[in-house]
């Protein structure tokens, strides 16, 4: 048997084909498939508008730069992957991390008594972690109640929902970002989008996402027209700095054939959880939760007392990997990174996601792994941790 990696993409024949179809074709970057995947990213969330950008983390910088201002205190979880933070500092914005719930997530509650208590907080930056959606009338409650900006980190979440409401929805936030990295739901390569029911914050992620420059809409009329009214036809205007995140038409014919394929990755996440979760019901080790019918799964986080077993949680991956199985950990405190320690950051009070910390580990996850494949992780697991 192959190496089994913790995540990996699923890439097929027709995936192949709709990217040759591309190469083929006059566009390469900026032509018909942008706008194409747009729509199609719509339609799976739920929002108004989507734009695509070159990574999850190219959509959190342009959102950050569209939702804060300067020295905005923003709320935030030490538990995801550090560019969730990062955005807030991208944006001259700072972070301020929350303690998690037992099961992963931003604890709410405890974000609202930080809210109430300190009138500086501007925005909440919430992750569903491991695909496991946050309250989405818990976000809507805060937006709503303390006039807060709300942004949702979809990027394990795409296909999860919560009363109703899709992931990306943006049915209590003002937008969210997703990601399409190879270990994501989908894949593009590297991309990413951010989704919303506001048009300016939509017009303002577009302009940002090729370098603040517009073809429509201008200020200098003057240089954009000529003594009898005709548009200039060279002409564009830079009105804002921007960059260039701009993904091109080869990953957004991948994206768009990989959406055709997601329920079924969905269905088969969620049986490898089901699966886990069974395999787990000995008490050899905790799932971080339990299969709840909304999860996408983007992760399968499984928790043990490693200061009660033989080995450590280091020897533990060794060994694993030893027998071909690869494992993560999701995650890391952002508050505890040397960069944020340099900041100040990493003596907050965090007494659940350090606990957390202590015992998490990701067992592998996603479409391809077969029920052998799967079994194998289980029955290795077994031996090494009880044994
Ligand atoms: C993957 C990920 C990102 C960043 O996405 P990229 O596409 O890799 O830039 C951001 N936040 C979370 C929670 C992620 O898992």
């Amino acid at each position: 048997m192959s190496f089994i990696p913790y995540g990996r993409q699923s890439v097929d024949n027709d995936d192949i084909e709709s990217v040759a179809e591309v190469l083929r074709s006059d566009w390469l970057t900026t032509g018909p498939k942008i706008a194409e995947f747009e729509k199609v990213l719509c339609s799976l969330t739920g929002a108004a508008y989507s734009v695509v950008v070159s990574s999850g983390t190219a959509a959190l910088h342009l959102a950050s730069l569209a939702l804060l201002s300067e020295k905005d205190r923003v709320i935030t979880t030490p538990n995801s992957f550090a560019a969730t933070a990062n955005s807030i500092l991208y944006a001259g914005g700072e972070p301020v991390f929350c303690d998690i719930t037992p099961y992963g997530n931003i604890d709410l509650d405890l974000c609202e008594e930080m809210i109430k208590k300190d009138g500086s907080i501007k925005a909440l930056y919430a992750v569903h972690f491991s695909g496991n959606p946050v309250s989405q009338s818990k976000l809507r409650y805060l937006r709503e109640t303390y006039n807060i900006k709300i942004l949702e980190d979809c990027a394990h979440s795409i296909g999860a929902s919560d009363g109703g409401s899709k992931a990306g929805s943006c049915a209590g936030s003002d937008c969210s970002i997703l990601s399409f990295h190879p270990v994501k739901h989908f894949t593009t390569g590297e991309g990413g989008a951010v989704t919303t029911n506001s048009k300016e914050i939509s017009d303002k992620v577009s302009m940002l996402r090729t370098h603040g420059i517009v073809r429509d809409g201008f200020v200098n009329d003057g240089m954009a027209y000529d003594i009898r009214g005709n548009r200039n036809p060279w002409y564009y205007e830079m009105q804002e700095l921007g960059y260039n995140y701009r993904i091109t038409d080869i990953q957004c014919a991948l994206g768009i054939s990989q959406i055709k394929r997601l329920g079924g990755f969905l269905k088969r996440r969620r049986e490898l959880a089901q699966r886990y979760d069974a395999a787990f019901a000995d008490g050899s080790v905790r799932p971080l939760y339990t299969y709840n019918g909304s999860s996408s799964y983007h992760l399968y986080v499984a928790m043990a007392d490693f200061e009660k077993c033989a080995l450590t949680r280091a020897e533990f991956f060794m060994k694993m990997r030893e027998r071909g199985i690869g494992l993560q950990l999701h995650y890391i405190p952002i508050n505890k990174q040397p960069y944020y320690k340099a900041l100040g950051y990493g003596e907050e009070y965090t007494p659940v996601m350090d606990e957390y910390y202590e015992k998490c580990f990701s067992l592998p996850m996603y479409p391809s792994l077969t029920d052998a494949e799967q079994d194998m992780v289980i029955e290795s697991l077994k031996e090494l941790i009880c044994g």
